[in-house]
């Protein structure tokens, strides 16, 4: 869209939710601005021998709280507005989460498609050098992620990148979302989309907000249209579906479909993987062009892409009772305005897509811990629950089978705390921003905000300013 400026569409955001705030303007205005932003070029020589100029940013938002935290994306859409709006969210997200992160995000501007792997690595290595020839990473600085384009091995690269440069006893814990056996966690790939299903989860039980919009509570039976079937878009639908959710559209970058029957996603996965897009699947009906289907009948839509997507061109056509934002920054601000004036839910991308960096924080933590989650616990929880099982099998002369005892005394391993953690998280989190949205008469994003701007701006008002 012409004109379309990212980090003022969040910073008008926040200047919404900051009139219910306390702080003055000086406090404020410090708490919007980007802290660091780095912007560096750097050659590339291609397989073929020639030289390229790789262009890339890292910003880091807010240092009320260190280190500062977010993914780094591969996108051609990539730029020096989109990296500061992206890492100005990130601190309001932690803050939304209870996550104790400043906001940071870092990009790359390349179409990844147009690079061999080994052209990739190099890439990936020299950016990481550059982080940290400026101090831009660290595990008690700055500790990217993935985000749009990336994933777990361009982390695995970034970090063997630092190590060779580092003796910090520290250093698996200056970038998170890398491999298992690199020092990642279980559960991280899933984290985003996890997290997304919890928040919409959480939404739809509140029975008194379902009845406002017209629906029955609870998530099973509601139907949902996604856009983008990455990971955390096919991570959402997943769990979705298997709560009971119907997926009646989809929409990927080469179309949109959709059927009122129902969408099975792991047969569209095959057919994605076999024929590179979505279009032409077996029993759906193929949209006039990839976003058609946001406007399709559904209970809740789920952008899970890019920014900018909800906007003044399709807002008042979309029917979709519950928008909840996977992506960053789907929606943009007057898009926001017509949604609400006809009485949508809007789910925010600043609390909804947080699982991502709640499970990061999980990552980091085991990392500068150097011990995994339930190593300690596991087999003395298992043993307590099996001696108390005894002891009822001996008063109540009833015998648990073998399943039941798998189950019933069953202790916490990594994978089963960091989902118990990130689910925890996000129902807090919910219920925070739902009872402000009340208290205040706003809506959720707004209620998100205000909640962010109050836990930032009480650590700025405590430390004072450093002379
Ligand atoms: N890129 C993800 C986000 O936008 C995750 C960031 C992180 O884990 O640090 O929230």
């Amino acid at each position: 869209m012409k004109g379309y400026k990212f980090y003022e569409q969040v910073n008008a955001a926040f200047d919404e939710a900051a009139a219910y705030t306390k702080f003055d303007e000086g406090l404020l205005a410090q708490m919007k601005i980007c802290n660091d932003v780095l912007h560096i070029t750097f050659p590339l020589e291609r397989d073929n021998g020639k030289i390229e100029v790789i262009e890339a940013w890292r910003v880091e938002h807010s240092h009320h709280k260190l280190p500062t935290k977010g993914g780094i994306r591969y996108s051609l859409t990539v730029n020096e507005d989109e990296t500061m709006a992206l890492a100005a969210l990130m601190t309001y997200k932690c803050a939304v989460v209870d996550v104790p992160f400043g906001g940071a995000k870092g990009g790359i501007k390349i179409d990844k498609s147009k690079y061999s792997l080994e052209e990739l690595e190099r890439i990936t290595r020299r950016y990481a050098f550059e982080l940290m020839k400026k101090n831009f990473i660290g595990p008690g600085t700055d500790v990217p992620a993935p985000d749009y384009g990336t994933g777990a091995q361009e982390m695995g690269w970034i970090l063997d990148t630092f190590r060779q440069m580092s003796t910090d006893i520290n250093a698996e814990g200056c970038v998170t979302g890398k491999p298992i056996e690199m020092g990642g966690i279980r559960g991280r790939t899933e984290a985003t989309g996890r997290g997304v299903y919890f928040g919409i989860k959480e939404a739809c039980d509140n029975k008194d907000d379902m009845k406002e919009l017209g629906l029955e509570h609870g998530i099973e039976g509601k139907t949902f249209v996604i856009q983008g079937l990455g990971n955390v878009g096919y991570h959402a639908a997943l769990y979705m579906e298997e709560a009971g959710a119907k997926m009646v559209g989809v929409a990927e970058i080469d179309g949109s479909i959709y059927s009122k029957d129902g969408i099975d996603l792991a047969k569209l996965m095959e057919y994605k993987k076999e024929t590179g897009g979505v279009k032409g699947f077996e029993g759906t009906e193929t949209l006039a062009d990839s976003s058609a289907v946001l406007e399709s009948e559904c209970d809740i839509l789920i952008p899970a892409a890019l920014e900018n997507q909800i906007n003044e061109g399709n807002a008042d056509k979309i029917k979709a009772k519950i928008i909840g934002e996977a992506a960053n920054g789907p929606t943009t601000a007057n898009a926001h305005k017509i949604m609400k004036k006809r009485g949508a839910l809007i789910i925010p991308d600043n609390y909804l897509n947080a699982g991502g960096v709640t499970v990061s924080y999980f990552e980091w933590l085991k990392n500068i811990q150097h011990v995994r989650f339930g190593r300690m616990g596991k087999r003395f929880e298992e043993n307590s629950y099996k001696r108390i099982l005894s002891v009822i099998e001996t008063i109540s002369d009833r015998k648990f089978t073998e399943t039941e005892l798998g189950t019933l005394a069953k202790g916490g391993g990594e994978a089963e705390l960091v989902d118990s953690g990130l689910e925890e998280t996000m129902i807090n989190a919910y219920n925070q921003i739902n009872e402000l949205r009340k208290k205040h008469d706003v809506d959720l994003r707004t209620a998100a905000f205000i909640n962010a701007i109050n836990k930032v701006g009480l650590i700025y008002d405590r430390m004072g300013i450093f002379p």
